[in-house]
């Protein structure tokens, strides 16, 4: 059988920046109005500070306000609950991020509680989980599992009555991904720890969404002949150089000869992450300004 189709989040998702560029110019030409993303960083934990660079840098390149907040590993839950009300409040904010993980004295449930629900631009507030699972198309929806929804759009189409199985039941993968895919009309199964026979569940899927956090976990001979696949999976593992290397959850070799098209890791799920924080960011301007969303 030929390789698998790959499929290219990272061309997808700057052609989706470049479409988000366009519609920042018009809303400031047509509007004057500049869509702002804050973003709250607590402490120096060394991959959120990349995640908070790209962030920032993203969203300058497309011609919105970035506002970084950097505060202490020490600062107070008190402070940093402060610092969101001030957030909330501000007009020329239009998107609110906290990074997570944050420190053990401040409680991430809180402060996600506390981000007002339309400028939740990741998605994890009770408000806008709620609004998905109910089918209310207000809602603002986690990021990386809408643009695996995008990448599936791209690749299939019509998805009706194909069967997907998500590996990863987590609030900000798992469980958003099932209602992206039930509004596909996907017949959804949902695999996790104490799955039985995961390999003969994950053998019967079209659609193989992979979000466990476990370098290589999915083998080929897992996937269904033809089947695409979705590695969410960001691992750090040792190369056989001895550097360490990024892989997925998926054992790429091996899935390759088998699946109709895979996402590769790095330069498939990972880039999209940050382009639907932008098209989120861009959706919420829209609406607390009275304005028609974009289709994006
Ligand atoms: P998570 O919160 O740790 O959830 C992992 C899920 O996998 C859990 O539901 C867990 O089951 C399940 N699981 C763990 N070991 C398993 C096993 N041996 N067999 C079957 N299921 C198993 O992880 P997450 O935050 O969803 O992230 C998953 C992966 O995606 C990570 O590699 C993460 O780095 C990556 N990620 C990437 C992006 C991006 O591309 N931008 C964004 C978010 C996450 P239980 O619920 O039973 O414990």
């Amino acid at each position: 059988m030929p390789d698998a189709k790959l499929i290219d989040g990272k061309a997808f998702a700057a052609s989706l920046r470049e479409r988000i560029a366009a519609e920042v110019a018009t809303l400031k030409a047509d509007h004057g109005i500049t869509p702002g993303l804050a973003v709250v960083l607590v402490g120096e934990d060394p991959a959120s500070q990349v995640y908070v660079r790209n962030k920032g840098k993203q969203t300058v390149e497309v011609g919105m306000e970035s506002f970084e907040h950097k505060l202490s590993v020490e600062t107070s839950e008190a402070d940093v609950l402060a610092l969101v009300q001030k957030l909330n409040e501000d007009p020329a904010v239009n998107g609110i991020l906290v990074q997570l993980p944050l420190p053990d004295q401040i409680g991430a449930d809180k402060v996600l509680a506390t981000i007002e629900p339309a400028k939740d631009v990741d998605g994890f507030h009770v408000i806008n989980a709620g609004k998905l699972a109910t089918g209310d198309s207000s809602a603002m929806v986690a990021c990386t599992p809408f643009g695996c929804r995008m990448l599936l759009d791209d690749t299939l189409g019509d998805m009706t009555g194909m069967n997907a199985l998500i590996l990863g039941r987590s609030n900000i993968v798992g469980k958003p991904m099932i209602q992206l895919l039930l509004e596909r009309n996907c017949t959804v199964t949902v695999a996790h720890s104490r799955t039985q026979n995961l390999a003969a569940e994950c053998r019967r899927a079209d659609i193989l969404i992979a979000a466990v956090g476990r370098p290589k976990m999915v083998q080929g001979d897992w996937i269904k002949p033809g089947a695409t696949v979705i590695d969410v999976g960001i691992n750090r593992i040792e190369g056989e150089d001895g550097k360490t290397k990024l892989v997925g959850d998926v054992d790429f070799a091996g899935a390759l000869s088998v699946a109709g098209a895979i996402t590769p890791v790095p330069g498939g799920v990972g880039p999209m992450t940050i382009a639907v924080l932008l098209r989120n960011t861009v959706v919420a301007a829209c609406r607390q300004n009275g304005h028609d969303a974009p289709d994006l």
